[in-house]
């Protein structure tokens, strides 16, 4: 559902901001949203360059920097020096292990939900924020070496 979902709203957002749908954009789209772990390039290049032999690592990079300039993705607050990328646009909170650099979503989505205005007293105008929770994951709390 979720797959079909980006699918459609790719091509939507290409045809609207004439932006080509190439098979690598497709390609991308398709490789990050079957997966909810907010995976870097690096590792999307992988899950690509099994498929699609003629994918570089490149590409995948590229793809993900017009996605995010386009609104389709969303890069991951993770504290990481790689970007993590989801493809639930939704705002929601972002549990970020320190230790592993594992990122999952907060299930509870109520939380670090505001409404924050749409510009402080000082004018400056908020068009997006992002909560991120960083801490250990139980698997490195258990081996801390893990
Ligand atoms: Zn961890
Ligand atoms: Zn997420």
């Amino acid at each position: 559902m979720f797959k079909q979902k980006k699918q459609q709203e790719l091509r939507e957002i290409c045809k609207s901001r004439g932006v080509s749908l190439t098979p690598q954009r497709q390609a991308v789209m398709r490789a990050l949203a079957a997966r909810r772990d907010h995976p870097t390039a690096d590792q999307l290049y992988e899950d690509l360059c099994r498929q699609m032999p003629g994918m570089s690592r490149t590409t995948v990079y590229r793809v993900l920097e017009t996605f995010e300039k386009l609104g389709l993705v969303r890069k991951v607050d993770s504290r990481a020096s790689k970007a993590h990328y989801d493809a639930d646009t939704t705002l929601h909170p972002h549990l970020v292990c320190l230790n592993c650099g594992k990122v999952v979503d907060y299930q509870d989505r109520e939380f670090g939900h505001l409404e924050p205005p749409v510009f402080t007293d000082d004018g400056f105008q908020i068009v997006d924020y992002a909560v991120t929770l960083v801490g250990f994951c139980r698997q490195c709390r258990q081996d801390p070496n893990n």
